[in-house]
């Protein structure tokens, strides 16, 4: 597929995971791709790199400044970096809460309000958050991520209805558990590794992870002319969670 011929797109977190699953997937199917991260080192051809945090405005600045001018413009923004957190409300102080908060939440909203002069001169323009199942599914352990991920979900709706008239779409994707290296770490920090990924497998009804290449190719379709339609929705990609209902196998 070449639809995405002509188009440029940037993406968050993009070195590493589900970003770097969706700049390959954009850049086989025609796009010119740049990657935002705070560790860009594996990041190689076809692929554009540019460093900086998403917790420090003058840097994400400068690098969607830059990505722009390299790429020519942008059409699609893919706010995708972010990390987690584990625990109950008893488990994080203040200090945890905002550091998590500032790069799940405030990160997405710097990057939107850098790239939004750049979508707003695109004729296909697409900004695609990544949330996650945790913002709707009330997971145990998961209280300050999925706080995290609720905003994500309220700012995509919020982002949908302000730019819908400036032909902006804005939606986002909500993973189940993706088999990506931030659950190797997660599964690694466990006492029983294949016990934890066998609780994890079972959570969702498909037995199974999620993987990045099968987030990739709904975060590429919401980004995508193919979806030219679609603006305010959460897709869930999580082995049927939400949808089905269904007691895990
Ligand atoms: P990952 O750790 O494999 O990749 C995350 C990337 O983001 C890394 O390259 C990292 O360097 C970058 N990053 C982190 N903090 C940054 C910062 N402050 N500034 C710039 N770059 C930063 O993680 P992943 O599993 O691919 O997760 C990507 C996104 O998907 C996250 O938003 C996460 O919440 C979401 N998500 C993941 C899962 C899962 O199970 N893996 C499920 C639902 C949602």
């Amino acid at each position: 597929m070449s639809d995405f011929e002509g188009l440029r797109a940037l993406v968050t977190g993009g070195a590493s995971g589900i970003g770097r699953a969706t700049a390959d997937l954009l850049a086989a199917r025609g796009a010119r791709v740049a990657v935002l991260d705070r560790d860009p080192a594996d990041v190689g051809k076809p692929l554009l790199a540019y460093r900086a945090d998403v917790t420090d405005d003058t840097s994400v600045r400068a690098a969607v400044q830059r990505a722009a001018e390299d790429l020519g413009g942008l059409d699609v923004l893919v706010n995708n970096a972010g990390i987690g957190a584990q625990g109950t409300v008893e488990d994080n102080d203040d200090t945890e809460w905002q550091r998590v908060f500032d790069v799940n939440v405030l990160g997405m909203v710097r990057t939107a309000r850098a790239a939004l002069p750049h979508l707003r001169r695109s004729a296909h323009a697409a900004i695609v958050n990544t949330c996650s199942i945790a913002a709707t599914a009330g997971l145990p352990q998961r209280a300050l991520y999925s706080a995290t991920k609720g905003a994500v979900y309220s700012l995509t709706l919020a982002m949908a209805a302000d730019h819908v008239r400036d032909g902006i779409r804005v939606n986002c994707v909500n993973p189940g558990t993706v088999d990506t290296p931030w659950i190797g770490r997660l599964l690694a920090a466990a006492p029983d590794p294949a016990a934890e990924r066998a609780a994890l497998e079972a959570r969702q009804p498909t037995g199974r992870l999620v993987s990045a290449a099968e987030v990739a190719g709904a975060i590429a379709y919401l980004a995508g002319p193919l979806s030219g339609a679609t603006t305010g929705i959460a897709l869930a990609v999580d082995g049927g969670m939400q949808g089905l209902r269904l007691r895990p196998v």
